[in-house]
C-alpha cells in the first residue's frame, strides 16, 4: 500500500518530470531548458525505468517526459513502453516536429498524452521564435490527435509584442483541432533579466477577459491552474507562475534533471540530490531512497507571500 509523498510545507508530490536529454532541434530564444546547466550526461533507459518504479514505490503517480526535445532520443519508444505500467499516467512536452512518424508507436507504447509547444500560428513568427518551420509541427499536432493522444495541449508562451496578440487565434486553433490551449506565462530567464522585461506579458487581465467569455471554470490540484470552459466549446488553461505564491503552495511535482539529479523547484539550482551516480555505483536500495526522501524534504514554495 503507497501512503501519498508529503513534503515539509504539506504539498502533496505525486508527479515527476523527467528531463531525458539537454539536445533539442528547435533553437527557441526564450527557452529557460528547464532550469538545467549539466553535463550534457544523459540517462539509460534501464535508469529511467529503475528511477520510475521507485519513485512509483514511493508514491508518484504521474510522469511528464521532457528535455530538451525528448523526441530526439532515439531510444524514446522504449523508455515510455518500459515506464508506462509502472504509474497512471505517461504524458510528454514536446516541440512535436517527429510526432507524425512517432504519435502512434509512442500512443502504443502506452504514452497518455501530449502537451505541444505552439507559440505562433503565423510561419514567420514561427521561424523566427523557434529557428523551424511550422510545417511538421501541425502535422505532428493532427498525428497525435489523430492516435488519441488527447487532450492534446497546446502550450503557448505569451510574449509582449511577439504573440500576445494571438491569443484569440490561437482559442480557434485548438478548438479546431479539438485541443486545450494553455497559456503560459513567460518565466524569467537566470541569466535574462533584461529579456524578461522586454517580453513578459501580464496574464491576469487575459485571466479576467477569459472569465466573461467562460460558461464554466475549474481549478486543478497542481498549482490552482484555472481552466475556462469558453462559451464557443474551445478549453484555456492558464499557468501562471511568476511571483505567485498560490502556484507555489499548489506545487505536486519533483523533478529529474536529464544527467540524473533530484531537482526540488524549476527555479533553483543550488539544492539539487546526486541520484543516478548512487545507482551506477551500485549503492544499497535504502540509499538511494533516501536520496528521494532527502530531494522531497528540500522542496520549498520558490515564491511566497512576504
Ligand atoms: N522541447 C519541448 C517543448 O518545447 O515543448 C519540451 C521542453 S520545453 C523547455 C518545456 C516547456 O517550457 C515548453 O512548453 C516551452 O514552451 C516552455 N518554456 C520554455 N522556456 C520558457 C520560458 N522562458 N518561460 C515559460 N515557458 C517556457
Ligand atoms: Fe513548483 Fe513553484 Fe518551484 Fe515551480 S517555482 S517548480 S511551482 S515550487
Amino acid at each position: 500500500q503507497v501512503t501519498t509523498l508529503v513534503d515539509p510545507h504539506g504539498r502533496p508530490i505525486n508527479s515527476l518530470r523527467i528531463s531525458l536529454t539537454q539536445r533539442c532541434n528547435f533553437n527557441c530564444f526564450f527557452c529557460h531548458h528547464e532550469g538545467e546547466h549539466g553535463s550534457g550526461d544523459e540517462l539509460t533507459v534501464d535508469e529511467v525505468e529503475r528511477i520510475v518504479k521507485l519513485a512509483a514505490e514511493q508514491g508518484i503517480t504521474k510522469v511528464k517526459l521532457t528535455g530538451g526535445e525528448p523526441l530526439v532520443r532515439k531510444d524514446i519508444v522504449e523508455i515510455v513502453r518500459r515506464i508506462s505500467p509502472l504509474v497512471e499516467e505517461v504524458s510528454m512536452t514536446t516541440n512535436a516536429s517527429r510526432l507524425k512518424e512517432l504519435a502512434g508507436p509512442l500512443k502504443d507504447a502506452g504514452l497518455a498524452r501530449v502537451n505541444v509547444s505552439l507559440h505562433t500560428l503565423c510561419p514567420e513568427s514561427f521561424e523566427e521564435i523557434t529557428g523551424n518551420g511550422t510545417e511538421s509541427v501541425t502535422t505532428g499536432i493532427e498525428e497525435a490527435v489523430k492516435y488519441g493522444l488527447n487532450p492534446v495541449k497546446l502550450n503557448m508562451v505569451v510574449m509582449k509584442g511577439i504573440n500576445n496578440e494571438e491569443i484569440d487565434s490561437l482559442i480557434d486553433y485548438s478548438r479546431e483541432v479539438g485541443g486545450v490551449l494553455q497559456l503560459i506565462e513567460f518565466q524569467e530567464l537566470e541569466d535574462g533579466v533584461e529579456h524578461y522585461d522586454s517580453y513578459h506579458y501580464d496574464l491576469v487581465p487575459v485571466e479576467e477577459d477569459l472569465e466573461k467569455r467562460s460558461n464554466k471554470v475549474v481549478e486543478r490540484e497542481m498549482h490552482l491552474r484555472k481552466i475556462y470552459y469558453l462559451k464557443d466549446g474551445a478549453r484555456v488553461e492558464v499557468v501562471r507562475p511568476m511571483h505567485n505564491s498560490k502556484f507555489c503552495a499548489y506545487c505536486t511535482r519533483i523533478r529529474v534533471t536529464s544527467d540524473g539529479k533530484l531537482k526540488s523547484c524549476l527555479m533553483r539550482d543550488d539544492n539539487h540530490v546526486p541520484f543516478v551516480s548512487l545507482m551506477r555505483g551500485g549503492a544499497p536500495e535504502e540509499e538511494i531512497i533516501g536520496a528521494f526522501n532527502e530531494a522531497v524534504s528540500r522542496r520549498a514554495p520558490f515564491w511566497r507571500d512576504e
